[in-house]
Formats: C-alpha cells, structure tokens, sequence
C-alpha cells in the first residue's frame, strides 16, 4: 500500500463508537469484515461483535453510515477488505460488479456470499459461482443466507439453529464454520460450490416439508366429504326425501375429521413397518431404500401434526354436540313421547359399557396424540435423549394408533353386521378408514412376533429387525433435533456408519 493510499484509508475510516475503535491488536482471524450496511450486514455486524469479533464494514458512503452497531469501524471497501480475511458480502448480486476492481484487495480472502434471489433460475449460474468469476483470487463460500436479518439479530434458537455452506476450499470453509459456531449456529458443510444455487433456493421455498402432507390431508378430506355427502345427505334425499343437509356442518365435519386423522396417524407408522419388511425381505440392513421410502419417511412428523390436527377439531365438534340445535331437539321430542305414551326404558348395561369405553379409549388416544405431538417440538427433541424419544415415538406412538383404533370399531361395535349399515352397497366411512390401521397393526404384531419368534435360532434375523428399527427412529430423531437437513435426501445411513456431525 503507498503512503498515499495509507493516509486516504486513514480519513476514510469512520468508528461508530469512539469507546470501542476495531482494535488492531486482534489477530486477523477475531476480525471479520462485512460489505454492505443494509439489513442484514447491519444485523450480521452486531452479532460479530456480540461474539466478540472486531467487525470492520465496508461501505460506498463510510461517513453517512450512521445506522451501523457500536464498536464497528466502517471503511471504504478497499480499505476494509486489507483489514480482516474473511469478509462477508451483504450486497445483492446485481451490485457484484463493485468488486471486480477490489480483486487485488481480495486476493486470498475468504469471501461468504450471503445473497438471494426473488425467484428460482433468476440468473443462469449460482450468485456464488458468479462472485467467484468476478474475483478468481478469492475463495468464496456460501452460506448464512438461509437466516434472516431478523434471526441473526434475535440470535439462534432451536428453529433456526442450523446454518448450511458450500464451496471449494476446505480451509476457507473451516474458517467460516468456525465464526459460525462462535456465534452458536451450528454449520452443515454441503459440499462443493456447485450446491449453491441449492443452497439459494431454500429461503424461496415454501412449506417443503408439508406439501406432500398438506396434499394428502386435502385429498383425503375432499374424498371423505364427498363420499359421505352422497351416502348420508343425498341417500336420505332420495330415498325418504329428507333434507337433513344442515347436518353438513357439524356431523359430516366431525365424521371427516377423525377418519382423516386415523389414517394420517396409520400413514405415520406405516413407512417403519415396511421398511423393516423390506431389510427383513433383503436379508440385510446395508441396502438403500427407494427414494419415495426415504422421502415418506422424512415427512413423518409433518403427517403426525395434521393427523393431530384433525383429532383436536373431532374433540371440538364432538364437545360441541350437546348443545346443537338438532340434539336438543331430538332429546325433547323423545322425551316428550316416552311421557305421553307412558313408555319405560330399560337401562342396557351393555350399551353403556360400549359407550364409555368407545368415549375412554377416545380420550386416551387423544392424550398420547397430544404427547406425541408435544415431544415433536424441536425444543422438548432437544431435552429428550434418543432412547426417551424412542420410546414416545414408537412404543407410545403404536399404542396412540390402537388405542385410536380400537374407539372407531368401538364406535361401528355391532353396526359390522348390519346389512342396513351399508346403504347404496357402500360402506360407512369409518369402515374404510379402518383398513389401513389394522394393517399397519397387524404387521407391526407380525414384527413383533418373528422378532421373539427367531431370538433362539435365528440371531442376525433378529438383529436386523431390531436394529433397524432403532436407526429409523434414531434417523427421525437426528432430522427433527437439526442434525440432518429436513428438506434433503437422506445420507445413505443404512448404507455405512453415519457421518453425521454431533453438536
Ligand atoms: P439492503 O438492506 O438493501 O442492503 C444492501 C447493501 O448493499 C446496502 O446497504 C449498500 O451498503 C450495499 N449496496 C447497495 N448498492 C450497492 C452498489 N451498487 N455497490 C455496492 N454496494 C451496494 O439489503 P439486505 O437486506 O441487507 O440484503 C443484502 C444481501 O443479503 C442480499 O443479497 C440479500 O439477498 C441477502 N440476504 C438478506 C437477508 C435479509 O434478511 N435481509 C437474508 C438473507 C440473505 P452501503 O450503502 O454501505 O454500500
């Protein structure tokens, strides 16, 4: 740098608090640079130096930024980039063209490039593989730009914990993951800088996780309400000319209700049990599973929530049923009639047992619904060991789907029977929703029972079988705590020992 050049930097450089000047006596690596004092620079700033770094801005107007956090200096950007190796850019990529004649400043520097786009494909290669064409000297690499400037400034929390980057140079990811845990994210390498332009299009995504769930929750729901609009209104229409089509509100929503939430909570399950069927069938656990296997799998917890969903609206219409209109009506005139007609009824023990054992074992299902839904939150994951989320996921979880189980064909009780049940030969909608969890109950008994079956004489069949059981949960586990990418293929953890980071 020429003398001249020293004294320019020196009247270029503004402190934005006299107290707390970027002390030069940090070493290089306790002082970071940002260029760009919007949002997210001025966000990202004030918890660099809330961690402790020295933070040094690179600014086009360095005296009229007056917004930036206490204890940063703000500079030119050729001067700030000699200040610090490491230097992030909270610029939108459509300014990047500033950098090109800072390439000799930024040779050998860690450049992270933060940006994002407003929407997929906006620019035919990744911002980052853009910034490294203009500056070649420099590593650049991706990352933080999954955080808002919101989140950055209220700090880490469980939610949003995890920060993801990628690039070339190992050594320049290493030094970025370290100011990332410094600053208490935790940092998923992804790989090369060809992920980029993966990493950018997460913020555009919407509700990844709950698209599949959502679609399914819809479909099921459409399908449901149909089916029973035409065997319960339309059926009465036309076959007695009764317009009982008030009932749509409150009884067909508390019929569709509960038959979406018990298969939903059956879809749940079923992924486990028939990936154990399959490692058993393949006579090993070291063999990937198909991708639709993987992604069901992945998407367990955002299936349980909407079954959960739907159980708490069946709770709901349910408790709102002695207080309808049509109830109260009903209760009267039969109570009238009885007293006119000098009728006597007699009290059916067994009615009564089925009743309140359809409304208990509601009630607890409920219960375990609630609890599982509650050991789903990423905070109450984090406090659980592996082995307590285990057990309230699958020992509980399976009991929550027979205890559910078990009310609906306490609610059909005798009605199985009767031929009067299934009117236009169709059966009623709680019938069919049936199926699928005795299924899955029924395979997860033959599981149970091969597994007991062959603990003497065949000990690797058994192996399998429990083992696998474990790394499924344990998979589900390390997703939901943030240890693995939600939204992305599974490392093949079956395949070989996990390689998963522990934080
Ligand atoms: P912003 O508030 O508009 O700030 C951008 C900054 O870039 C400006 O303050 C300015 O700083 C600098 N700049 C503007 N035009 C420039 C030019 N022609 N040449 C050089 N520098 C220029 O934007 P932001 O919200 O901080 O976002 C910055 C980047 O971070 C974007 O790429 C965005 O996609 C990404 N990002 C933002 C967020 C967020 O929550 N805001 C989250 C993730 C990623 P000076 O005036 O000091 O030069």
């Amino acid at each position: 740098m020429t003398g001249q050049e020293r004294s320019e930097e020196k009247s270029e450089c503004v402190s934005m608090s006299p107290m707390m000047e970027a002390d030069p006596a940090l070493p290089e690596s306790e002082r970071v640079c940002v260029f760009g004092t919007g949002d997210l620079g001025h966000s990202l700033g004030l918890r660099l130096l809330q961690a402790g770094y020295g933070v040094v801005f690179g600014s086009r107007q360095p005296h009229s930024s007056s917004r930036l956090p206490h204890g940063a200096q703000v500079l030119g950007h050729a001067a700030a980039a000699q200040s610090a190796h490491l230097i992030f850019i909270a610029v939108q990529r459509e300014h990047y063209d500033f950098l090109v004649p800072l390439a000799n400043q930024l040779k050998g520097k860690v450049l992270v490039d933060l940006s994002n786009n407003l929407r997929k494909n906006q620019y035919p290669e990744a911002n980052a593989e853009y910034l490294q064409s203009l500056v070649p000297g420099a590593e650049v690499v991706k990352g933080f730009n999954t955080l808002s400037a919101w989140s950055l400034q209220n700090g880490p929390s469980d939610a949003n914990r995890q920060v993801y980057i990628c690039g070339e140079s190992a050594e320049a990811k290493q030094a970025v993951i370290a100011v990332a845990t410094k600053l208490g994210f935790s940092a998923l390498d992804r790989g090369s800088i060809s992920v980029a332009r993966e990493l950018e299009d997460f913020p555009l995504q919407l509700f990844p996780q709950w698209r599949l769930p959502l679609r399914i929750a819809i479909g099921l729901s459409a399908a449901f309400f149909f089916y029973l609009l035409i065997r319960d209104i339309i059926y009465a229409y036309v076959t007695q000319g009764k317009d009982i089509s008030f009932r749509i509100m409150v009884s067909l929503a508390n019929k569709v209700c509960p038959i979406v939430s018990l298969i939903m909570l059956s879809l749940c399950y079923l992924p486990g049990v028939l990936a154990s069927f399959l490692q058993l069938y393949r006579g090993t656990k070291y063999r990937r599973f198909p991708d639709w296997l993987d992604r069901w799998m992945l998407c367990r917890k955002q299936l349980g929530l909407l079954a959960l969903g739907f159980a708490f609206l069946h709770v709901l219409y349910t408790l709102i049923i002695p207080i309808r209109y049509f109830v109260r009506f009903k209760v009267t005139e039969r109570t009238v009639s009885v007293i006119r007609e000098n009728r006597t009824t007699e009290f059916d023990t067994t009615t009564a047992w089925r009743s309140d054992s359809y409304l208990s074992l509601g009630i607890l299902g409920f219960g375990l619904y609630v609890l599982l839904g509650i050991t789903s939150l990423p905070s109450v994951i984090n406090s659980l060991s592996w082995r307590e989320f285990s057990f309230v996921q699958s020992k509980l979880g399976h009991l929550t789907l027979l205890l559910c189980t078990a009310h609906t064909y306490l609610y059909g009780w005798n009605r199985f029977l009767s031929s009067s049940t299934y009117k236009w030969y169709t059966p009623p909608g709680y019938m069919l929703c049936l199926v699928l969890p005795s299924v899955v109950l029924l395979l997860k008994l033959l599981l149970i029972t091969h597994t007991h079956t062959h603990t003497q004489n065949n000990t690797l069949s058994m192996m399998t079988a429990l083992s696998l059981r474990h790394e499924l949960l344990f998979l589900c586990y390390c997703t939901l705590r943030g240890w693995l990418p939600f939204n992305h293929r599974l490392p093949c953890f079956w395949d070989q020992k996990p390689t998963i980071t522990f934080h």
